[in-house]
């Protein structure tokens, strides 16, 4: 039986191969939005087959689907001596995070073999087909339905706010399979090619500028029985284990990312420090005060982030506390967007480095949706961590076919 290399030797060995092998940040790439052009994405997929040519990639998923096989501890070590490289940031979320983590626990053989080990190769890109224009928070609603027929699988029906799905091989999507069943028992989860015949894809623009969401439209798209991920009419366990992984990455705790952040958190022009020295205002007694607040925020996210991951790992919380990290993500990322834009003045819309703090600011509210919103946490919280009372629903237990709804 071999044994596990030490932290301390592997985080070492990171070191070297680091130095040698993976670009030094480009302080120049960091104004544009993240993940808005093809160019970035060919970089993202380059990077990552170095990582794994290297022998460091996948570094917590098991040896037998392409990854090391090693502890958090390791991947942690890794990201900590990774930080003044280039690293392949835009595949931390959804792919690495969310998808491969919940093909890993929910996917056949077949599917954990094939596309977890084409992720980790830097072959494939992985995107989720939750959302739809009807509404996200109540998941369990969703009308894009999938008949059977034959061996095969029909869907239709429309999907929105697929993160980077323009860029994506595959994705996970929730599809309605048994209308005479209540809402959460007639779903199932499929794992579908996104550029199948019969999908029509659109990206969205946002207030940004940036073009990374997109739209899908489902029109007889066929799809073969071993798409299904999990049972046929059991997709709502499987879809609350994604949720459950999307919560852990919103909220910063997945083992499963290399490297730290998405690329605005961790680009200087998002960092209130930096905003401080670039405007000259770093010794500003109020400015000084903020940063103080700011980094404060930071330091108990990251407690924070560690006890409910030991907590849920060992067993003493449940799997939805998960939203408790969820949760203080947004607060925090909306306290340092706050603060970069007070740092910044008038700069913040009009200085040329400055700009792209008011940039930035376009998407404080992502933080609050993206990952299920914080209402939808706290609701998690107060019911399935504290246990108060369910929140009424007048379409429990009512087979979904009745429920009443607004026709689109
Ligand atoms: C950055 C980002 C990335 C995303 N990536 C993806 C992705 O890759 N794939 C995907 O499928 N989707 C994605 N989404 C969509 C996201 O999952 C939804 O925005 C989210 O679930 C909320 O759904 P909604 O926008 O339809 O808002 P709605 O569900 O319409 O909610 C509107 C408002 O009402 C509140 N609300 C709704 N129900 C309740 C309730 N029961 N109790 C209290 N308040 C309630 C909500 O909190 C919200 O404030 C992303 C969104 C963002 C911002």
């Amino acid at each position: 039986m071999s044994t596990m290399e030490d932290v301390a030797s592997f985080r070492l060995r990171a070191r070297a191969w680091l130095a040698e092998n993976m670009p030094r940040i480009d302080p120049d790439a960091a104004a544009r939005p993240p993940g808005d052009d093809d160019e970035e994405w060919t970089k993202a997929r380059e990077l990552q087959q170095k990582l794994h040519s290297g022998g460091f990639a996948g570094i917590c998923f098991p040896v037998a689907y392409g990854g090391l096989g090693l502890t958090p501890a390791h991947q942690e070590a890794f990201t900590e001596e990774s930080l003044p490289y280039q690293m392949p940031l835009l595949l931390n979320v959804p792919t690495f995070s969310i998808c491969a983590p919940t093909i890993l626990d929910m996917g056949t053989e077949e599917q954990k073999t094939s596309r977890i080990g084409a992720a980790i190769r830097g072959e494939e890109i992985l995107c989720q087909f939750l959302s739809e224009p009807s509404g996200g928070s109540d998941l369990a609603g969703l009308i894009t339905r999938a008949d059977r027929d034959g061996d095969t699988w029909v869907l239709n029906g429309a999907k929105t706010w697929s993160t980077s799905a323009y860029a994506a091989d595959w994705a996970l999507c929730l599809a309605r399979t048994d209308w005479d069943a209540p809402k959460h028992r007639g779903l199932t989860m499929f794992l579908m090619p996104t550029k199948a015949p019969g999908v029509t894809m659109n990206r969205i623009r946002q207030v940004n500028g940036s073009t990374e969401f997109c739209e899908e439209f489902f029109d007889d798209v066929v799809l073969p029985a071993s798409a299904v991920v999990g049972e046929v009419n059991d997709g709502w366990r499987v879809a609350s284990r994604q949720l459950f992984h999307e919560r852990t990455a919103v909220g910063g705790g997945s083992p499963y990312v290399s490297g730290r952040g998405d690329r605005i958190a961790s680009t200087p022009a998002s960092d209130p420090l930096e905003i401080a020295r670039v405007t000259g205002r770093a010794g500003d007694p109020a400015v000084r005060e903020r940063i103080g607040a700011y980094l404060t925020t930071q330091k108990v996210q990251e407690q924070l982030v560690e006890r409910v991951s030991r907590g849920i790992q060992g067993g003493q919380l449940p799997p939805p506390a998960a939203s408790f990290m969820r949760l203080l993500h947004a607060e925090a990322d909306w306290e340092r967007n706050d603060i970069a834009v007070q740092i910044a003045g008038a700069l913040a819309t009009t200085g040329t480095g400055g700009a792209v703090v008011g940039v930035n600011y376009l998407m404080r509210q992502g933080a609050s949706l993206g990952g299920g919103s914080t209402e939808m946490s706290r609701n998690i919280i107060s019911e399935r961590v504290l246990g108060m009372p369910r929140e009424f629903a007048a379409d429990r237990d009512i087979p979904f076919g009745q429920v009443k709804r607004a026709r689109g």
